[in-house]
């Protein structure tokens, strides 16, 4: 079995112990094993951080920017290589899976040219024969810790940022998931990067998560997650001063109106809904519809789910793929449990679905006559499970929409131009589609929400500069 080490100050570093990375589509089929990092050595990859901080913080950016593109070219290149290991770890299908990587891809090549793109401000002083400056420095050695979901996406919209704007970064990737951060930092690391400027350290949340949150040398950290863990991480953070951004969970709406072009209502639900094993924070699980399209709707999108294939991630024509852990699975089932003992009407899917090969397959389960307070409607169920709350009017929609702790993504499939524009000023989200799945977004614009479902500044696109800069005011006399 091939093992995979931590990188930290520029090599490869065995750990005391490792852990197998499973198929989560075929249990008998192990990628490999992963180091887990000790605590000492989360500190070694620190302290190489922070040596590295001075010079690379002041760095060319031609050098920087090379350096990104050809992360970014190198992934681009190796698109379906990485892919199938993305797919055979995480368990989304193929296509999804290279789509995932190419995003990364992407991201690496948009901060090549944003590092060349930091602008500043002059402006001139109140006070007569003064000037002022407004520029962004780099805030220092950085801390990531990213979930399971987009093995490879996630990580890079962190680190390719951090990396542009002349920060250290200190990586671990989710437990369940190191394969494509493994490869991701392998890229990484045959990139022009000095020793200590990217560091990899594998393993566990409780163990180098919280190494890496409460060490004094990392002044910032940038976590995607659950709500749960993410505001233990703040709280740490606060605690000593650390600049904290969190990305967390979702319940997100999709409003369906009497107007909606039926085709595309159904459409978009499925989608956001099952697609990806609803494994998506952006993924919508409170499909809100009006009266008028509601019967019509339930029927046509059942009927969608029933064409939906539930196999493999790697297998031919299958477009739902196995949920990613058993741990995951159990609470899956828990939920549709749950929703039935609320009283909810399961109208298709919920079962465990037998393969060729042991894996944890579920077909996408749907309730209908749902209610707002229920838990189904309420809780993160983090899989393929919607349900549908009959609603009078756009004005009830709206008002059950917003009605959750969270905030991330919110969709209304209208062709009202008045209802539509309406939605986008008073959903309170952090993104809000219009005739468009609540997931599935662009890598060059900010990522982020509201509520429980963020916590300080946006991710990606030029946004991404509030949190991995620091700004700094100068007069010149
Ligand atoms: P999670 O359990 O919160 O874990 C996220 C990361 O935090 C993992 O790397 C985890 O390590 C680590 N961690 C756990 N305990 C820690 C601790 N005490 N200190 C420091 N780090 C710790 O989330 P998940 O189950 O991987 O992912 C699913 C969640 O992510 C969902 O809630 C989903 O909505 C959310 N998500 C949000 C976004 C967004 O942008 N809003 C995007 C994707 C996913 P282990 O691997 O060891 O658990
Ligand atoms: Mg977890």
């Amino acid at each position: 079995m091939q093992r995979y080490d931590n990188f930290i100050n520029g090599q490869w570093v065995a750990g005391a112990q490792y852990t197998r990375n499973i198929n989560p589509s075929d249990l008998s089929d192990c990628l490999g094993e992963y180091a887990q990092a000790e605590p000492a050595q989360v500190a070694e990859a620190i302290a190489a951080a922070r040596a590295a901080f001075p010079a690379w913080s002041v760095s060319g950016i031609q050098a920087r920017s090379d350096a990104l593109d050809k992360v970014g070219n190198e992934i681009l290149a190796r698109r379906q290589e990485l892919g199938r290991l993305l797919a055979r770890e995480e368990g989304k299908v193929l296509p999804e899976a290279i789509g995932e990587v190419t995003r990364a891809g992407n991201i690496f090549k948009f901060f090549a040219g944003e590092c060349l793109r930091l602008a500043g401000e002059v402006l001139p002083s109140v006070r007569p024969g003064i000037s002022v400056e407004v520029t962004r420095e780099p805030l220092g050695v950085i801390g990531l810790i990213t979930p399971w979901n987009f093995p490879i996406a996630i990580p890079a919209w962190k680190i390719a940022p951090a990396l542009a704007y002349g920060n250290c970064v200190v990586f671990k990737p989710a437990d369940l998931v190191p394969g494509s951060a493994w490869a991701l930092a392998e890229i990484i690391s045959r990139a022009g990067f000095p020793p200590g400027v990217f560091n990899l350290v594998m393993g566990s949340g409780s163990v180098v998560g919280a190494a890496m949150v409460r060490h004094e040398q990392v002044d910032g950290i940038s976590f995607t997650g659950s709500v749960g863990v993410g505001r233990r991480i703040a709280a740490d953070c606060i605690a000593r001063g650390a600049k904290v951004q969190l990305e967390m969970g979702g319940k997100n709406p999709q409003v369906i109106l009497d107007d909606a072009d039926l085709r595309v209502a159904v459409e978009l639900a499925a989608q956001s809904a099952f697609f990806s094993t609803g494994q998506r924070c952006t993924a919508s699980s409170r499909l809100i519809v009006t009266d008028g399209i509601h019967d019509r709707f339930v029927t046509a999108l059942a009927e969608r789910m029933k064409s939906l294939k539930v196999g493999p991630a790697l297998g031919e024509g299958v477009d739902i793929g196995p949920v990613v852990s058993q741990a995951q699975l159990e609470q899956d089932l828990r939920y549709i449990e749950i929703g039935r003992n609320e009283g909810a009407q399961l109208v298709t899917g919920g079962d465990v679905v037998k393969g060729d090969t042991e894996g944890y397959f579920l077909a996408p389960a749907l309730f209908a006559e749902s209610t707002p307070d229920m838990r189904i409607n309420r809780e993160e169920i983090f899989g393929p499970v919607a349900s549908i709350i009959r609603v009078p009017n756009y004005e009830a929609a709206l008002a059950v929409a917003n009605d959750t702790d969270f905030g991330l993504s919110a969709g209304i499939a209208t062709t009202s131009l008045k209802y539509a524009n309406h939605f986008k000023r008073h959903a309170q989200a952090g993104m809000v589609m219009v005739n468009l799945p609540t997931a599935g977004v662009d890598y060059h614009v900010p990522f982020g929400g509201r509520k429980g479902s963020s916590y300080g500044p946006r991710e990606q696109g030029r946004y991404a500069q509030e949190f991995y800069t620091t700004v700094k005011t100068a007069y010149i006399g």
